[in-house]
């Protein structure tokens, strides 16, 4: 088999030390508000360039296209991309499987360091790599912000995990042996991103898959391809070899399902909907002629996250952090709080709080900073307005409720609370992913834990309370991946955070945890007799 011919590469350097979170920018600094207002006006002179997919380092051009345009300003486009079809499914894969044969040679110093490179690349240009967000996503720039440092933070972190997973020993050492427990790569992973984080998730999947020795077909969403193909652009400059990761954007209906359904396909790591992570598990779980291997998937799906607010928690801190985690980036967070369950005895006065935090709430073109920009698409607006207009039927609308005309021709759609909303009712089981909070009353503590848990998700959740009973009591019953105490549930943290939930909403992979790179490699245990 032909080795993979890798650029010339710096001096391995590894960064010394224990993980620490990239800081998030503080906005209100003038010197840092500069810097992204000129950042955002060098994005602004390269919007609309055209795009390669890159297939063991060759660039490929389609037929059919993919256009990325500013949800904020629809006539605008961000990035013109080639569309990946089913035609591409063999090339990408010859590229991967080629790379793979000298890339899991590579020594795990190597490619932690390519890791460590793309890192530092990406800190020298944050405010540039945010600023593509800002225009793709329609990300205010801390929301945008967020998600290059959670980048950074994977950079920073996988590759010290590979690292001391490429340390780790047989616990046990029988007499007369050396016994030894390798870490090995899979093979050839299908890497499957969402739009929402279209930094952090699309590089951190990829990441791990890398650095544990893996090479990837990478399919970014539809929505995202340019931010994603900055970041290729990055890892080439960082030295990755030609075909480690292959840049291919494309249908997830045509090109996604086909790579999913390839005999060569060893593992996918998918994060989005809770319909395409369903199917892909089940594609996957079929044995095509010529496939040796159980595929693995890595499923990480939608979520329907609630906030408790006990009748003794302290009210301003529950509504700030219900509002940030309802309408923080249009609330298209997987994370992001889409039921309040609010206890009957502060129901009235919560609400009341609530609407006058969330009328605050400003509504724009992102490149100017308001707390919210569009939607990402006309689908997902007309989706949203759907919910909305369901929501009038079954509950009481505080503020909101329609399209934001006023903020632009976007997609823009109003912070909306509505109350009442009964368990059990479609705006209380179904993920919505837009600005839309609805708003439950709870008889009591128990009885609000017992609608919290009554979906078919398990995401994230928060309580907000003062009480040590009720909080182990939710530490021991709120049934999410990612319980908060006394804190909003989005935001979470890589190292401090390890991110995945439970029931529908995945696989529980807790990305940016001690865990995740074992979903990326297959455990070799070797028992040497020595005499
Ligand atoms: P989506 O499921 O529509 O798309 C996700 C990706 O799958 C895209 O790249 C898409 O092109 C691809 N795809 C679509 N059909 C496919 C198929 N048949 N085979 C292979 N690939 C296919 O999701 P989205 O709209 O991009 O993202 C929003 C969803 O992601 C929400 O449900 C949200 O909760 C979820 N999400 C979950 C997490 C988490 O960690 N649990 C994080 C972020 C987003």
């Amino acid at each position: 088999m032909a080795t993979v011919e890798a650029p010339t590469r710096p001096r391995v350097r590894l960064h010394e030390g224990p993980f620490v979170n990239e800081p998030l920018t503080d906005f209100s600094k003038e010197e840092n508000a500069r810097q992204m207002r000129a950042a955002i006006e060098k994005v602004r002179g390269q919007l609309g360039r055209e795009y390669d997919l890159v297939i063991g380092g060759k660039r490929v051009k389609t037929t059919d296209k993919i256009k990325s345009i500013n949800p904020a300003k629809p006539s605008q486009l961000v990035g013109l991309h080639q569309k990946a079809g089913k035609e591409q499914v063999e090339p990408a894969m010859s590229a991967a499987l080629r790379a793979f044969e000298s890339w899991r040679h590579t020594s795990v110093e190597e490619r932690a360091a390519l890791l460590f490179r793309t890192g530092d690349l990406l800190r020298e240009r944050k405010f540039e790599f945010a600023a593509w967000m800002v225009f793709e996503v329609s990300k205010n720039w801390a929301e945008a912000d967020g998600d290059i440092a959670e980048t950074i933070d994977f950079c920073e972190y996988y590759s010290r995990e590979a690292l001391r997973l490429s340390k780790v020993e047989a616990p046990v050492q029988l007499p007369g042996e050396r016994d030894h427990l390798f870490y090995i790569p899979l093979g050839v992973g299908a890497v499957i991103p969402p739009w929402n984080f279209p930094s952090a998730i699309m590089a951190g999947m990829t990441l791990a898959s890398i650095v544990a020795g893996n090479t990837v077909i990478l399919k970014p969403s539809s929505d995202s391809p340019t931010i994603a193909a900055k970041f290729f652009e990055l890892l080439e400059e960082a030295g990755m070899p030609e075909g480690v990761v292959n840049f291919c954007p494309g249908a997830g209906a045509s090109f996604g399902d086909s790579v999913v359904a390839h005999p060569k396909t060893r593992y996918i790591a998918f994060t989005g909907s809770r319909e395409v992570g369903l199917r892909i598990n089940k594609v996957a779980a079929e044995k095509p002629e010529g496939q040796i291997w159980i595929k693995r998937t890595v499923l990480e799906m939608g979520g329907k996250d609630a906030i408790i607010v006990d009748a003794d928690a302290d009210i301003d801190s529950a509504v700030e952090g219900v509002a940030s985690a309802a309408f923080g980036f249009q609330g298209q967070k997987c994370s992001a709080c889409s039921r309040a369950i609010i206890d009957e005895r502060i129901y009235d006065k919560f609400l009341e709080k609530l609407k006058t935090r969330v009328e605050k709430i400003t509504v724009g073109d992102p490149t100017e900073n308001p707390n919210m920009g569009a939607v990402i698409n006309e689908g997902s607006m007309k989706d949203i307005l759907g919910y909305i207009e369901q929501g009038k039927k079954d509950g009481r609308v505080i503020t909101g409720g329609a399209r934001d005309t006023k903020a632009g021709d976007g997609f823009f759609v109003q912070p909306t609370v509505i109350a009442d909303i009964p368990p059990k009712s479609k705006l209380e089981q179904e993920e919505i992913f837009g600005p839309v909070l609805a708003v439950i009353k709870a008889k009591n503590f128990d009885h609000a834990l017992e609608i919290a848990n009554d979906t078919e998700f398990g995401l994230t959740g928060a309580v907000y309370t003062k009480s040590r009973e009720k909080i182990n009591r939710a530490m021991q019953d709120f049934h999410v991946g990612n319980l908060y105490i006394n804190r909003k549930c989005t935001g979470a943290m890589v190292g401090a955070h390890p991110f995945g939930g439970f029931n529908m909403s995945g696989t529980d992979s807790k990305s940016g945890g001690p865990d995740y790179l074992y979903l990326f490699t297959q455990g070799k245990s070797v028992g040497e007799k020595i005499s």
